[in-house]
């Protein structure tokens, strides 16, 4: 028996991407890099160091002089920690776009230095689409009103900006995120979490999750999310390379439902990292997610770069964010994952993350 009542219902909604340039369809996307950052600021997490020369490169421009050292300084250059320049953004943009690259999700929140404006024009000179996301960083980012909020008013917040349009503007955000999760998670971070799942269940909107870095993070926060009320099948676990190393570990978090995200392709230092976990290579990346789609878990993955500093732009001899159609992409294929599921992750996962149901002319 055919329930026309909920013909009807479904009849009258669509599905649409909120992007900076306006809303399109999911099917328009293209290939999506879903967790990236374009203009970003993370000066909070600049370390002064205590060597005189040390401290010479550490507040000096970015130049060959200092790249070596900044490689493996990471947060101790302060001009490696932002990008702000949009001219050399657009141009790095272009990259992906001249790869083959559709979408960009820009997950910097507003406590991070999201730029709106800066946005539609890198969307505008690139013809890429970028969609804005409405989040809450790691507690060191939180700004002094948003911990005096409530997780109600930080949702209702993260709902405006969704619905009507970002900080009181008319550019929509079209993902929650990323929101910050530290090892242990804080008190503030917590509160922002439950405002996250206010939000995602008042719009529908994905949340994107930057887990705090150990094994037992991912799980801990799924089972928070969950006691929270959320969907977790619109919920993406970023950061797993560097988080959980262990197949049957990645196993347990996919069994959610959630989405499995290796967001750190092209970053294969050895001798950068803040937790227990060492940072994988991109060829143990490709097998982990082998073994994943193995699994039965292609519906789930998505793959990006987390783009967020100066060394890792083409500018700058980084990879780029061009890096995955032009290089990961060829050496999935060798290592046998099938063109079907290279379509998921780049094409149709991201595009069921990023789709949102509206009353169809709304
Ligand atoms: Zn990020």
């Amino acid at each position: 028996m055919v329930d026309t009542a909920a013909l009807a219902s479904t009849a009258g909604v669509e599905q649409v991407v909120h992007t900076v340039a306006g809303d399109v369809a999911p099917s328009e996307l293209g290939v999506v890099l879903p967790h990236e950052h374009v203009l970003i600021d993370l000066g909070k997490f600049f370390e002064e160091p205590t060597d005189p020369i040390e401290r010479d490169y550490a507040n000096a421009e970015l130049t060959l002089e200092n790249l070596g050292w900044v490689r493996f300084h990471h947060r101790q250059s302060r001009d490696n920690l932002v990008l702000s320049d949009v001219q050399t953004q657009i141009e790095e943009l272009r990259q992906f776009k001249e790869a083959g690259g559709g979408t960009v999700v820009e997950l910097t929140p507003a406590c991070a230095g999201q730029d709106v404006s800066g946005l539609v024009a890198l969307s505008l000179a690139t013809s890429l689409h970028v969609v804005a996301s409405t989040g809450v960083y790691l507690d060191e980012f939180q700004s002094e009103l948003t911990r005096t909020m409530s997780s109600e008013q930080i949702g209702e917040r993260m709902v405006r900006d969704i619905t009507e349009g970002i900080d009181g503007g008319e550019i929509r955000a079209g993902i929650i995120g990323e929101m910050g999760c530290s090892w242990p998670l804080t008190v503030n971070e917590e509160k922002a979490l439950r405002g996250a799942v206010y939000a995602q269940l008042a719009t529908g909107a994905s949340i994107s999750i930057h887990p705090g870095r150990h094994p037992d993070a991912p799980g801990l926060l799924l089972d928070l999310l969950s006691s929270f009320g959320a969907r977790l099948d619109r919920v993406v676990i970023g950061h797993l390379d560097r988080t959980v190393p262990e197949h049957d570990e990645l196993v347990a978090v996919g069994r959610s439902g959630c989405f499995l995200e290796f967001d750190l392709f092209g970053q294969e230092s050895s001798y950068v990292r803040y937790g227990p976990v060492d940072l994988p290579n991109d060829a143990t990346r490709i097998k982990r997610i082998a073994a994943l789609i193995d699994a039965g878990f292609e519906d789930q993955i998505l793959v990006s770069h987390d783009i967020a500093v100066k060394k890792w732009l083409s500018h700058y001899g980084g990879h780029g964010y061009d890096h995955i159609l032009k290089r990961v992409v060829p050496r999935m294929k060798e290592h046998g994952i099938s063109d079907d599921a290279m379509q998921k992750m780049l094409v149709s996962n991201p595009a069921r993350l990023l789709a949102l149901s509206q009353p169809v002319g709304h």
